[in-house]
């Protein structure tokens, strides 16, 4: 191993005056004997020093730099105050190292608070696309229902007409495998707080009504529900009927029926 090996993390520091004296000693013998590639180093990392302030935080300083620059300038902060002022100890270039390493860490400290918002930013955006994109699925899904019992002409067609006057005409279509869809237009709007339940009513004698979806119609009126799974197969239920309920929905029904249609 060469001599300028064993010197070749020093450089900085001496460069910047942050050597103790028996290294600057021994470092600057070395110098004496005329060495071309540690006097070429110096010169360099004196370039480099007159550069840190300006430079970007990219220019971080070694951790062993670091600590050398934090343990010069506690020495000095140390020294008993001398009967006249006198010139700081600490050559220039040096305090010019330690706002480096402030500018340095300050930053560190922004960049990495703002990679962490931004972050935070991305994963709610995320999480918002992946619910956009359930919520898309299961419309589709219920789409492709809607359609399965619509067009299946195994799909047995149940009229609703309304209990009161000027209410529309409902239609449902009860498909065995596909499940339950009613339809209608100019459905008006259950009152605030309120909507509109599906009840099964069952063939059997003295059964209660079975609660099924609650819903509103769009704001034009129109109304499309599709009820995947129904309470109760078709072959044992007598009729389909509709209720408006306080929202939330109701275990039995409180009002009479706006619209009921028989099952055959
Ligand atoms: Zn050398």
């Amino acid at each position: 191993m060469s001599d300028c090996d064993q010197f070749r993390e020093l450089i900085e520091a001496y460069a910047l005056g942050a050597l103790d004296a028996s290294e600057r000693a021994a470092f600057e013998a070395h110098l004496a004997t005329g060495c071309g590639n540690c006097a070429k180093a110096v010169a360099e990392a004196r370039g480099l020093v007159a550069q840190l302030a300006y430079l970007a935080p990219g220019a971080a300083p070694s951790d062993m730099l670091k600590g050398r620059l934090v343990r010069a300038v506690r020495a000095e902060a140390q020294t008993p105050p001398r009967q006249a002022p006198q010139k700081s100890q600490i050559p220039f270039w040096m305090w010019a190292g330690v706002a480096v390493l402030l500018v340095f860490s300050v930053y560190s400290i922004w960049n990495s608070r703002q990679l962490q918002s931004e972050i935070r930013e991305l994963e709610h955006r995320t999480a918002e696309l992946l619910q956009q994109q359930k919520e898309l699925h299961e419309q589709l899904a219920l789409e492709e229902r809607k359609s399965m019992i619509l067009t299946d002409p195994a799909s047995a067609s149940i009229p609703m007409p309304g209990t009161v006057p000027d209410a529309p005409m409902l239609e449902a279509k009860w498909n065995e495998k596909f499940g339950l869809c009613v339809m209608g237009h100019k459905v008006p709007m259950p009152a605030k707080n309120h909507v509109l339940q599906l009840w099964l009513i069952p063939r059997k004698e003295g059964a209660k009504p079975m609660p099924s979806m609650t819903f509103w119609p769009d704001a034009d009126g129109k109304l499309v529900l599709v009820v995947s799974n129904p309470p109760e197969p078709m072959d044992q239920t007598k009729q389909l009927a509709i209720t408006e309920e306080p929202e939330g929905g109701s275990a039995e029904p409180t009002t009479s029926p706006r619209w009921v249609g028989g099952v055959s």
